[in-house]
């Protein structure tokens, strides 16, 4: 399996659209809260008026009285809250396409000072509790470190989406074990979005006990929000984010995003977009020979297998796009900003590339 780090060669004038989640601009309410937070002085590094409003808004929308924090991106929510919640001699278990495994250059390794890395195989993307516990179990001596965390990616990188008993089954068996659970949320409002479910139901409720939520690939500038559901982990965190210069100075810019994205809503109505359009690409996909569907499409991404003279194809055409499973498993990735026009001239030239490579 690659990490989409297998770079086709971008054309000039290549096509984005399905590359990622963040070849997207900034979404019209995130845009607008940063014209709003531009007006006027206020207090820095977080005290001011935006950031304690998006503190609130998380907690209203998880409706519990969570601990957060904010920062920049994903790799430094990730990271920062696993070394939160480990000693360097401790280890993580996770799946084995964990982006906090494949995409973070080791940083969850080098915030915690040497927490390694356990990774557990699982059908489409998602832990397997017998796999899990496998991997617990495997040492218990002193000469190995100890799993403390188990991470879960929801959704996961295969876009795949983990149903709440689900969490629940595997938050209980790590808890059982001494194991603290971690979730990647980079796309969890997609996940939420596709699950039609509360935040609190796959999160707090199902036993998560920090969450890392996605603002940048939902469609804020920048912006993750690292969320204590057990408020006791997140002592002096704020040291930590200080240090590893997660602590944005002029932090309304961040917050207020985040206020205007919760306030009414509009990350779910922006992951809900994303996902209804990952669901017009696949159907169309499906119709088209030689294109095979490689996971169920759960949120806004599209796992398809082509052959590699259609993906050829379709790249001369300019669309640029990752390879991520295998040697013919692509990733489409569908955004707030995907539009029906873009996703029916790919599924058009994709019909033109599958007729071409007939025999
Ligand atoms: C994108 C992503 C992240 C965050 O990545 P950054 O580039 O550091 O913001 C984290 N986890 C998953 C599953 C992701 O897809």
């Amino acid at each position: 399996m690659a990490a989409p780090s297998s770079r086709p060669d971008a054309a000039p004038g290549a096509r984005y659209d399905f590359a990622s989640d963040n070849t997207a601009g900034i979404c019209p309410e995130a845009w607008a809260a940063l014209t709003a937070a531009n007006a006027g002085t206020v207090p820095s590094y977080g005290n001011d008026e935006w950031t304690t409003r998006a503190a609130d808004l998380l907690r209203e929308t998880f409706a519990t009285d969570c601990e957060v924090f904010f920062v920049f991106n994903g790799t430094a929510a990730n990271s920062l809250a696993l070394a939160a919640l480990c000693q360097s001699y401790h280890s993580v278990v996770c799946h084995e396409l964990a982006h906090c495994e494949t995409d973070e250059c080791g940083a969850p390794e080098f915030f915690s000072n040497g927490t390694k890395l356990l990774t557990a195989a699982g059908e489409l993307g998602r832990l397997e509790a017998r796999h899990v516990e496998a991997l617990i179990l495997k040492r218990s001596d002193i000469h190995f470190p100890k799993p403390r965390v188990l991470s879960l990616t929801q959704a996961t990188e295969l876009g795949t989406v983990y149903k709440p008993g689900e969490i629940r089954a595997l938050s209980d068996l790590a808890h059982r074990h001494n194991l603290a659970v971690h979730m990647d949320g980079a796309r969890f409002a997609n996940a939420v979005a596709s699950l039609g479910c509360a935040p609190a139901d796959v999160t707090w409720k199902a036993g998560v006990d920090v969450l890392c939520l996605g603002g940048t690939k939902n469609g804020m500038s920048a912006g993750e929000a690292v969320v204590f559901f057990r408020r006791d982990l997140a002592r002096e965190f704020e040291y930590r984010c200080k240090q590893a210069g997660q602590l944005c100075s002029k932090m309304r810019f961040l917050s207020a995003q985040w206020v205007e994205m919760l306030r009414d809503g509009a990350w779910l109505r922006h992951a809900a977009h994303a996902n209804a359009c990952a669901r017009r690409l696949e159907a169309g996909l499906r119709d088209i020979p030689h294109f095979r569907v490689m996971m169920p499409v759960e949120a806004n991404g599209v796992f398809v297998e082509m052959p590699p003279a259609v993906a050829a194809a379709l790249r001369a055409k300019g669309w640029f796009f990752y390879s991520f499973i295998g040697a013919h498993g692509y990733r489409l990735m569908n955004s707030w900003a995907s539009r029906p026009e873009a996703i029916d001239a790919f599924l058009a030239d994709a019909r033109t590339a599958a007729a071409n490579a007939q025999p």
